[in-house]
């Protein structure tokens, strides 16, 4: 490329997965405050088509996926004649991952992400993974195949992202802990008793955070924070015995990395996630971002108090997850996704998801299909598709 195209190369290329979901809403707010520093190139979303054709109508990408084909000719009537190309189902999400860009933001949700998330990291630019699903299944596949083509990821949960900024230009091998932050989710101060009656539309209220429905009743039921523990272990390459969750009811720390000196470095943010994915998007750079600031004269107190692994057992299983390893991580998010897709049926009670997890996880490990490390995208399929059918059959 002539040098000249490097100097004149004004627009990041970016593509967004999961675009119509909360994380994919967020990226796409500050794109739209820098509107011309970018050209969109893929938007792919789920079944919400008006919100893709009204962002697609906004921000002109080449091509529109939805991952659902029953819904390709509502997309295509709704992008009409634009000059779009419209797509739809899982083997298009994959080609539009393929499609080159500068910066990829993987925020659909679940282990759906996966497979795309993989494609994207063959790219060698940068990937902004809000899709924890993809460390917790595969995390070691995943920075193997990032560090072949040289892309850097950038992680985008708060907690993880915290953590990266903390670690900013020290030596990995000085870190003594990390601790990540938990609000405790909406019913922090239930008892055991009124925990066994929570329902979905109760579960899927944050207190503090705005966020999809899935990630909302998972920080509920602390498999959010089970899923972050696994996913920090992965990201960080740190040992299981030096990754703490407490919980802040405050959510203005993130997360706290601690150095063996004794030092320690606390980020701290409002709970907003745009702080995060403009890290992401603007990395290695910073750049003024308008959104909230703590204001600290309006903060009484910031309060701690431990994850209690007996109140919590999702943490528990965490840690059993982080300390086998192999393709535990895989087993675990996808029986906690049909645990939780049972819960939101109705079909089990909300203490019932970790049961599920646990009955399925040890059913797995007596069949000896955890204990392989990974090494092709197969591997994490077939152990996902065992579990999932597994966790649909377990009686709780
Ligand atoms: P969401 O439910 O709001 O949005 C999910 C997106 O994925 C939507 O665009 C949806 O259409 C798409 N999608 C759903 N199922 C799909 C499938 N089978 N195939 C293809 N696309 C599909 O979720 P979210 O809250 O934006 O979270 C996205 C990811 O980011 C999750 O992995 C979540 O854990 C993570 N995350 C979210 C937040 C947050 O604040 N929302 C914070 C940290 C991490
Ligand atoms: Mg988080």
């Amino acid at each position: 490329m002539p040098i000249g195209n490097y100097i004149f190369k004004l627009t990041k290329r970016i593509s967004i997965f999961g675009s119509t979901g909360s994380i994919g809403q967020n990226t796409l707010d500050l794109v739209r405050r820098d509107r011309h520093l970018y050209q969109v190139v893929v938007l792919t979303g789920g079944k919400n088509i008006e919100q893709l054709v009204k962002d697609s109508i906004e921000f002109h990408p080449e091509v529109v996926v939805t991952a659902y084909p029953d819904l390709l000719d509502a997309l295509k009537t709704g992008i009409g004649d634009l000059d779009i190309t419209v797509a739809a189902g899982d083997n298009a999400i994959l080609e539009a991952a393929d499609r080159p860009a500068d910066w990829v933001m993987s925020a659909i949700v679940g282990v759906a992400g996966l497979a795309p998330t993989l494609k994207a990291v063959a790219q060698g630019t940068v990937l902004a993974l809000a899709n924890k699903e993809s460390l917790v299944a595969a995390g070691q596949l995943l920075l193997r195949e990032a560090a072949k083509s040289k892309t850097k990821i950038v992680p985008v949960d708060s907690e993880h992202s915290a953590i990266f900024q903390a670690l900013l230009g020290e030596d990995i091998n000085t870190v003594e802990r990390i601790i990540i932050t938990a609000s405790g989710g909406a019913f922090r101060d239930f008892s055991q008793r009124e925990l066994e009656f929570v329902t979905p539309a109760q579960a899927q209220i944050h207190p503090n955070w705005s966020m999809g429905q899935r990630i909302t009743i998972d920080s509920a039921s602390m498999f959010n924070k089970a899923m972050e523990l696994i996913e920090a272990k992965e990201f960080f390459g740190l040992p299981e015995t030096k990754i703490e969750a407490i919980i802040h009811p405050e959510s203005l720390i993130h997360a706290i990395v601690g150095f063996n000196d004794g030092g320690m470095m606390a980020h701290l943010g409002p709970p907003d996630m745009r702080h995060a994915i403009g890290f992401a998007l603007n990395y290695p750079g910073r750049k003024k971002i308008n959104v909230a600031r703590i204001d600290f004269k309006n903060i009484n107190q910031l309060t701690f108090s431990e994850a209690d692994e007996g109140r919590y057992p999702a943490l528990r299983l965490a840690r059993e997850v982080m300390r086998r390893g192999g393709l535990w991580g895989s087993g675990f998010t996808a029986a906690k996704e049909i645990a939780l897709d049972r819960f939101i049926a109705k079909e089990i009670g909300f203490l019932d998801m970790v049961k599920v997890v646990e009955l399925t996880l040890n059913n797995l490990d007596r069949l000896g299909v955890l204990s392989n490390e990974p090494k092709i995208l197969s591997d994490i399929v077939n152990v996902d598709q065992e579990a999932r059918q597994i966790s649909r059959m377990v009686n709780v």
